[in-house]
């Protein structure tokens, strides 16, 4: 007989993990204990010698679908002559490894709610150990069901039944109910009036829903408001009560079957679509939903049923509707009803329900390139995401990421765990947000940091946040924080040629950066090279609008002259006084700002070619861009690099002129790639790309393409948005390597 004490690093914990252990455990004859502990879960067995390394072969072979296990760690030590094999409770000082997430139903609870004569049929909280809420309804750890949302309420006995039998898919399912023991859903008018309950107001809500009418209904993180998406006048109404003038709203549809026929689906677009995370998937129209859906965008934002009660929506439903965010614009989504009612103008009806969101979170969202999946947005699902680090014992360390695209990382023992999305740092509300999901994070792990780690920018509330509430923050800057979280996400060891494009970041010169070439690694960076500076006239309001950004580049290439000749579309945007202030303003100096920004570069070409004036939200120019893309055009502009400055004088006087404007597109992606080539050859080092503008699946498609075909290695991230969502892990990646 020996004995082998095991430790299971990973994500092991509301994933049946411990269950699975225990019958694998009595499957082997191995008596012993399973525990959890601050790095992962703890197993001792005792038995025959071939049973116990048999035993551990199958934990990483047979493991529960949605454990993640990264690494198994076993010695032999003392025999205990344990009697039997037992699942110990997890204690309250202990820290568990991970927070486990919110996870769509499972094949399983979906034939249950199927079957009429199934106690759970047509039940839109059934859930298993292998799917439902956790992050979402989690109040503190260990995830518990006294510690969710789920405290107040109690089991029936058939539904504790399965709770405590260890053979039963609902062992220690936290959320576990049934129709008999369920939390109330309801459906009220906006005035509060409660009209049914249970599975009635799921028909009458696909009721109203159907009239064209606006519902705001509860999901897993959050209110989303709803309406039918072939209804052209409720999602008209929707918009003029939301104020959302352009922005595409993304679609809930049925099923596989309905999705495809309005869109292009890949095998690998499939299988997001379908993965227990149930992200939006952005893909291509096939034919149009409604017109007022996107605006002539050919890309629409889809998903499938992420909750039973999505799925069961469904069953009264034939046509995909509208899901977007139920908030204010720029604030945080709403997770209750009483602050439901700040929009009691926009929706009709509710669809309420008692099981409290304790941590509201957003729907991910996922773009397939080159038949790879790339987050552009981490929410519901992926986050909060661990990531686990070949280091032990670092310090404490808390990044707190930048203004836009907001997020938290925290890094101790092994792991860096990131927070999901926490929305722009813009107004009060989402401050506040920032805030309460700091502290909620924190709390869970009972962590107080030793170093915390900003952004450069003096300006952003998160930095503000950090200086405020602790002292010796180190600042990094923006553009190199990008570059660290691909570096720590691929542990690159060597010198890469980072290239970050994107709207803004501080520079360490005072300018705003945005177009950056880095010669770096996990330890410093050189800037390289940048495209040349520009003035971006009249500030902030050139990055809402891209015929003001254009004003900085025209002002400087043509005299006011030469401009009323070439007679452009976006000089016709402005009244003639207007153009004068702008004009004077770009003479002085006076409210003007330098930046190398690649987003602006965008901007601007888009507003020269007459493709897009005025960004209704952001990334609207690089958004329409795409859509005039012809692959077939493989022509380039010419650029000058000098000094490490790319200057892009000639293709914008070439720009001018151009009146073919898919051409112009065309030719503008290709010059992007091209100079990027160009100074990848001058250095021979592998690419890592970061920022936002390469969200731009277009862009990043030609880059694939290109790196393949040069035997370039090329880096992207794909388990952090390129975005500013991924700079609090490059936040914590440069403090572990201090
Ligand atoms: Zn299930
Ligand atoms: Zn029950």
């Amino acid at each position: 007989m020996r004995l082998f004490l095991i430790t299971v690093y990973g994500t092991v914990q509301g994933v049946g993990f411990r269950p699975f252990v225990y019958n694998l455990a009595n499957f082997f004859d191995l008596k012993g204990v399973v525990f959890n502990s601050g790095f992962g879960v703890i197993i001792e067995i005792e038995g025959k010698e071939g049973n116990c390394l048999e035993f551990i072969s199958k934990l990483q072979s047979q493991k529960p679908q949605n454990a993640v296990i990264k690494k198994i760690d076993y010695v032999e030590s003392e025999l205990k002559y344990f009697n039997s094999f037992e699942i110990l409770e997890s204690k309250n000082s202990e820290v568990v490894t991970n927070i486990p997430v919110d996870l769509s139903f499972c094949h399983e609870c979906q034939s249950e709610i199927d079957d009429e004569n199934a106690r759970r049929f047509n039940y839109y909280f059934t859930n298993c150990i292998n799917c439902g809420p956790r992050f979402s309804i989690i109040k503190e750890f260990p995830y518990d069901r006294k510690n969710s949302s789920m405290s107040s309420f109690l089991m029936c006995s058939e539904c504790l039944s399965e709770y405590e039998n260890r053979l039963d898919r609902r062992f220690h399912a936290q959320p576990n109910s049934c129709p008999n023991c369920t939390p109330k859903l309801n459906i009220y008018d906006n005035l509060g009036t409660l009209l049914v309950s249970g599975v009635e107001a799921i028909k009458v809500c696909a009721k109203f829903l159907h009239e064209g009418k606006i519902v705001a209904i509860k999901g897993v993180g959050g209110f989303h408001l709803c309406c039918d998406a072939l209804n052209e006048v409720a999602i008209n109404t929707l918009r003029e009560r939301k104020n959302r003038k352009r922005k595409p709203f993304a679609v809930m549809f049925k099923d596989l079957n309905q999705i495809k026929e309005y869109a292009f689906v890949d095998e690998v677009e499939e299988k997001e679509l379908l993965s227990n995370k149930k992200p939006i998937v952005l893909l291509k129209l096939k034919k149009n939903i409604s017109d007022n859906l996107s605006f002539g965008i050919d890309l629409v934002g889809v998903m499938l049923p992420n909750s039973p009660l999505h799925y069961v929506l469904f069953k009264f439903l034939n046509t995909p509707i509208v899901v977007t965010s139920a908030n204010i614009s720029g604030e945080p989504l709403i997770k209750d009803s009483l602050e439901l009612q700040k929009l009691s103008c926009v929706y009709d009806f509710v669809l309420d329900h008692e099981r409290d969101i304790i941590n509201s979170i957003d729907d991910s969202i996922v773009q397939v390139v080159e038949k790879e999946p790339f987050l552009l947005r981490g929410g519901r699902g992926y986050f909060p995401k661990t990531f686990f680090i070949d280091k032990h014992n670092t310090p404490k360390i808390l990044g707190v990421g930048a203004n836009q695209k907001s997020t938290i990382s925290f890094a101790f023992n092994n792991q860096i765990i990131t927070s999901h999305y926490l929305g722009n740092l813009k107004t009060l509300q989402s401050i506040e947000h920032f805030e309460i999901s700091i502290n909620r994070l924190l709390k869970f792990y009972n962590f107080k940091p030793d170093i915390v780690v900003c952004d450069k920018h003096k300006l952003y509330e998160s930095a503000k946040w950090a200086k405020e509430h602790f002292e010796n923050v180190l600042e990094i800057q923006h553009h190199y924080a990008h570059a660290l979280s691909g570096i720590g996400e691929f542990d690159i060891l060597e010198d890469v040629l980072a290239v970050i494009f994107d709207g803004t970041g501080f520079g360490d010169d005072g300018t705003i950066w945005g177009g950056e070439f880095f010669v770096c690694n996990r330890y410093s960076y050189k800037r390289v090279a940048h495209i040349k500076e520009f003035s971006l006239i009249a500030g902030d309001k050139s990055i809402k609008e891209p015929k003001i950004a254009s004003l900085g580049v025209l002002f400087e290439l043509f005299t006011t002259k030469e401009l009323e000749v070439l007679n452009l579309a976006c000089l016709k945007e402005f009244k003639d006084f207007e153009l004068k202030t702008l004009h004077a303003m770009f003479k002085s100096g006076k409210n003007c700002i330098k930046s190398s920004s690649c987003g602006r570069v965008f901007d601007i070409v888009s507003a020269i070619l007459g493709v897009n004036f005025l960004n209704s939200y952001e990334g609207e120019s690089g958004l329409m861009l795409q859509n005039f893309h012809d692959n077939s055009i493989l022509d380039y502009y010419h650029v000058d690099i000098v000094d490490g400055k790319i200057d892009f004088t000639n293709m914008y006087k070439q720009l001018v002129f151009e009146i073919d404007i898919k051409k112009g597109v065309s030719m503008f992606f290709n010059t992007i790639v091209e100079i990027i080539f160009t100074i990848q050859k001058e250095y021979s080092l592998p690419i890592l790309i970061g920022g936002g503008v390469f969200q731009n699946r277009v862009i990043l498609g030609l880059l694939i393409k290109r790196a393949k075909k040069d035997g370039v290695k090329l880096y992207i991230p794909k388990e952090y948005p390129l975005n500013d969502s991924s700079i609090s892990f490059g936040q914590a990646v440069y403090a572990i390597n201090l």
